[in-house]
């Protein structure tokens, strides 16, 4: 059995002074790729530079929603440059966190929209966060109708109605450990909506370990065996059987094939 993780962030501190270790527990696992996602100014370098020491391992990078405001257009011309990298394999994280507010909401549009627009001109990929926003994060993409190579909305947590929507556009959608959370009966009725050639599982490591790890810390990407496991329960389908497809979708959407 062979996993992608298509969405963790193993340059962040917790993970990154024990990469080797992190790497080989998650190779046991049966998690042997990986797209590392980098989203802070000034460390987009430092991603790139990792994925070089690993064979599988691929990077996303964007600027998170959360620091919008600190983004200067040198930032994003160093994106653009960046992400020309042939182990860049998205531009992402993008998109809008209107629950935490870190940002202005108008500064973190501007900023998705610069996003979008590098990933149109370079036909990448591109990974969206979006959180207590997802009217609006659909608007800013919407503008973009047609422009995209593909969209991925990561983390996905959303309602019945939002999974139609997220599906109507063609998009697709990936589930971290929040799919095996007791409460999360609507994150499992959406994974049970989401056709196989656009479902997408991801840890977002070092964060959100999933039951029954759930007090691991950090999380990382071997623990992802487990949400795996939890959304082939819901598919009524073998771990096996699941995990070949669902790699299959990932390495379409991130070219990896
Ligand atoms: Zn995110
Ligand atoms: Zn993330």
């Amino acid at each position: 059995m062979k996993l992608i993780d298509t969405h963790c962030h193993l340059t962040f501190d917790d993970l990154k002074d024990d990469i080797d270790g992190v790497v080989a527990r998650s190779i046991e696992a049966g998690v042997c790729s990986w797209v590392t996602v980098g989203t802070e100014p000034g460390r987009l370098e430092g991603v790139i530079a990792l994925t070089d020491r690993f064979e599988n391992m691929y990077a996303a990078l964007g600027y998170h929603p959360h620091d919008a405001k600190s983004v200067s257009d040198d930032d994003l011309l160093d994106l653009r440059k960046l992400c020309a990298n042939d182990k860049v394999v998205a531009v992402g994280e993008t998109g809008l966190d209107f629950f935490y507010d870190y940002s202005p909401r108008q500064v973190q549009k501007d900023i998705f929209r610069a996003h979008l627009k590098i990933a149109e001109d370079l036909k990448l990929p591109v990974i969206i966060h979006t959180r207590n926003a997802f009217d609006e994060t659909m608007d800013v993409l919407d503008e973009y109708k047609g422009r995209l190579k593909d969209v991925v909305i990561h983390c996905f947590s959303g309602t019945e109605e939002q999974t139609r929507l997220v599906l109507d556009r063609g998009y697709h959608v990936s589930f971290t450990g929040i799919v095996t959370f007791k409460k999360a009966k609507e994150t499992r009725q959406a994974a049970k909506m989401v056709p196989l050639d656009r479902l997408m599982v991801e840890t977002d490591c070092p964060f959100i370990s999933p039951v029954p790890v759930r007090n691991q810390r950090p999380c990382e990407p071997a623990l992802m065996i487990h949400t795996a496991r939890k959304i082939a329960e819901v598919k009524e389908m073998s771990l096996e059987d699941f995990a070949e497809k669902v790699t299959e979708t990932s390495k379409k959407f991130f070219g990896l094939l």
